[in-house]
């Protein structure tokens, strides 16, 4: 049975479009359980009925025109449970409908699964017995796993208009993907595909006007690698055994065969880039190999589709990639790295697209600070499809438009019309102090280094950054970057916003931000070495790093440190030892040095609950909400399979905010929110109700927060963070500040639109 299943969820991934997936399914489910009937019931929402989409053994003249009304039938029985019902004889079953116009008979025997995405029942997957029959568990199961395969095809095809043929009346505005809100805004734009290098899987099809010139690109690569493998072979002659030698023989005869060349050779005559065609010829002759029965044999799949990599290694070698991005680039992707990111030119990149991450990864955090539109955790982007093609990206309620249908277009040109006025808007908060309506005055930092050339409003609205991330001129790098070159980037920080103060915070590796070159792998990262601990254990790279950031401040005095992850009251003092021994030992070498003020990240819960320790030893606190949150709900950033439940404002993290604020006040210490939730307007309030001194931010949300600030009192502040308090889950809080931010004037920036 595994067998079968696994080859049906192949063919099934392979088919070119929903409706040949359905027809495989319902073929292939009723020979392997033999049974007389095996139809997909898929619900329209719209019109509140499931559709029968696909059948063998009723009649095929149904398909597509019967359907039940929803919570009728058997087939509604299913959905409503949301679990499969298995009856031997459906007919005495009181919610059996006996419907004419399929054909069927009295069929006794039933087993309807559902088939759901995102805990939302798609339709039903039936099979059916004109005997009576009670299918097993092993049938049961099969079933199971055969609808959870088509959950995801269905999401896709829905979202990209394919089902549209077989359910026209669903309105498009209700054709998108969904992922999580990342970053605010709408746009409209082409996509450009980010994708890893040497993986046959992710090169996205293209189509290309270059013939000529990718043909012998192609021919030169499989040249090449026709080259590469003797080599190999003559080299491993001596020690690999003769059967193991065969293989190369083997690869070098799939090379020269006319049939893989050839293939790829007229694809490519047919306009597709030499990548794509390629990628398209190794699948279809592995997948001849998959499906046969012999092990063996099977396993040949695996050789062609490594003997299509090393294809198209060279293909990808001999031409550097030359991406061309349209004016309004919409970068899509299965998972996007900040370096991919910073390749597209800034002024054209429009928006982002990711199939993993969440909106606390820092791919989100590098696109609020640029501005882009971001959508990320989009579990069914089809993203090798997407090149060209026109997306909509609505950044605020986390959904994407493939080849938008004209009404949907007409609609966000209206809302990015609203938007384009809400700018102006905030364009006149430019210059104005952050103060509310009762004269406090909550200064506005930037947060930077994510990306170097992103301060583009921040430079003259802020009063300073709140939190620099060193990370990149680590990551960059092929090896740890030297005090000389460090101090370089330091003091260009420091002196851009002299004598406003800037807060450097120490390496924060670890987690989701690996080094190339210094590698470990954990089981969990974010709960491993991270941030200080690394610190802690090399403190010859924390070291360089203070006494770079030291002597980058000589003449300029306006840095201060700030130390992530703290997790335990000693950390801080050995860290601030080693700052001390950093400043001492710079000072015998006769730098004219000063000791600047030393602060800490609050972001992991054992330091809420010892705040008033922690606070008495430092300067100051800043509390990093993206991993406080990750912690005190024990929800992986970065995970889009339980980004819904990634919340900062949930209560529990304001209290824990409050907690901060109170302990820190027993040493008068100040206390910034530098996490992601300092520059969303619906949370800026809270914290200004909470007494927070000071707000950080991507330079994308200064004049939204800024506009915020200016229209709230203090007091009406604190009374909404009381009743916010009182709440029980996080999305009551949301509403709460919508309807708030609504009665202000300001709804504009938390939705698409004014
Ligand atoms: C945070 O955790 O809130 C924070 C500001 O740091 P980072 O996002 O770099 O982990
Ligand atoms: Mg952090």
């Amino acid at each position: 049975m595994l067998e079968i299943l696994h080859r049906i969820v192949q063919e099934v991934n392979a088919a070119p479009d929903l409706g040949e997936a359905l027809k495989l399914i319902v073929q292939r489910v009723k020979q392997a359980i033999k049974a007389d009937v095996c139809s997909v019931y898929l619900t329209d929402f719209d019109r509140r009925e499931h559709v029968l989409l696909a059948t063998e053994g009723l009649r095929q003249e149904a398909v597509g025109k019967v359907s039940l009304p929803m919570h009728r039938g058997l087939v509604g029985l299913v959905c409503e449970r949301a679990e499969p019902v298995n009856l031997d004889d459906a007919t005495e079953h009181p919610r059996y409908l006996f419907i004419h116009a399929t054909g069927e008979t009295q069929y006794r025997g039933f087993l309807g699964v559902p088939i759901i995405q995102n805990r939302k029942v798609l339709g039903v997957l039936v099979v059916r017995q004109v005997q009576s029959r009670k299918f097993d568990d092993n049938e049961v199961t099969f079933l199971f796993t055969l609808a959870a395969q088509l959950a995801g095809a269905i999401t896709y095809a829905r979202a990209s208009g394919e089902l549209t043929q077989l359910q026209p009346t669903r309105s498009p505005l209700n054709r998108y993907l969904s992922g999580q809100p990342s970053a605010p805004g709408v746009v409209t734009g082409k996509a450009v595909v980010a994708y890893q290098l040497a993986d046959l899987d992710a090169v996205p099809y293209r189509t290309t006007e270059n013939i000529q010139s990718e043909v012998t690109a192609f021919k030169e690569a499989v040249a090449m690698t026709r080259q590469e493998l003797k080599s190999l072979k003559e080299r491993l002659s001596t020690e690999l055994p003769v059967e193991e030698q065969a293989l190369f023989d083997a690869l070098l005869l799939m090379l020269g065969s006319d049939a893989l060349v050839s293939q790829t050779v007229e694809r490519i005559e047919q306009g597709q880039w030499a990548q794509s065609a390629l990628r398209h010829t190794i699948e279809i002759h592995a997948r001849v190999f998959d499906n046969m029965d012999d092990v063996y044999l099977r396993e040949r799949a695996s050789d062609i589709r490594d003997l299509g990599r090393r294809i198209l290694m060279h293909l990808q070698l001999d031409k550097p990639r030359e991406i061309h991005y349209p004016e309004k680039t919409i970068l899509v992707g299965d998972d996007i790295s900040a370096v991919q990111l910073a390749e597209v030119p800034t002024e054209r990149l429009a928006a982002i697209v990711s199939a993993k991450g969440s909106s606390s990864s820092h791919v989100a955090i590098l696109a609020r600070a640029m501005g882009a539109p971001a959508v990320m955790g989009v579990t069914d982007l089809p993203v090798g499809r997407l090149e060209g093609l026109e997306i909509i990206v609505d950044g605020y309620r986390g959904r994407v438009y493939v080849s938008p249908d004209p009404s949907v277009s007409d609609e966000y040109a209206r809302l990015a019309k609203e938007e384009a006025e809400i700018s102006r808007d905030l364009e006149a908060m430019k210059g104005l102090k952050a103060e509310t309506t009762d004269g406090v005055t909550v200064p506005l930092y930037l947060n930077t280094g994510l990306i170097s050339d992103v301060m583009t409003v921040g430079l003259e609205e802020s009063e300073g950054v709140g939190l620099h991330r060193t990370e990149l001129l680590y990551i960059v790098r092929d090896r740890f970057p030297g005090e000389e070159v460090q101090v370089e980037s330091y003091q260009q920080m420091l002196s851009s916003f002299a004598p406003r103060p800037v807060i450097l915070r120490t390496l924060d590796i670890g987690g989701d931000k690996p080094l190339p070159y210094f590698p470990f792998v954990e089981s969990n990262p974010f709960l491993g070495w991270r941030g200080v601990r690394i610190s802690l254990d090399h403190p010859e790279i924390f070291l360089t790093q203070i006494r770079a950031m030291i002597r980058a401040n000589i003449g300029l005095n306006n840095l201060q440190i700030m130390l992530p992850m703290i997790s335990k009251v000693s950390e801080v003092d050995e860290l601030q030892m080693l700052i001390q021994r950093a400043h001492d030992e710079l000072l015998e070498e006769n730098y004219d040095v000063v000791m600047p003020p030393v602060g800490v990240m609050i972001e992991v819960p054992s330091a809420v609950y010892q705040i008033d320790e922690i606070a008495r030893r430092v300067d100051f606190l800043s509390v990093g909400t993206n991993d406080l949150t990750q912690y005190l709900l024990a929800v992986d950033r970065n995970n889009p399979r339980v980004a819904a439940i990634f919340d900062d404002m949930h209560p529990a993290v304001l209290r824990a905010l409050v907690q901060i604020v109170e302990g820190a006040a027993i040493y008068r210490r100040p206390v910034s929110v530098c996490g992601e939730l300092a520059g969303n307007p619906l949370a800026a309030v809270l914290l200004l109700g909470m007494g927070v001194d000071s707000l950080s931010m991507s330079a994308g949300s200064l004049l939204k927060i800024k506009w915020v600030i200016r229209s709230y009192s203090r007091a009406r502040a604190k009374s909404l963070l009381q009743a916010a308090l009182r709440m029980t889950d996080a999305r009551q809080v949301r509403e709460l500040m919508e309807k708030s931010l609504d009665e202000m004037g300001l709804g504009g920036l938390v939705r698409p639109g004014k």
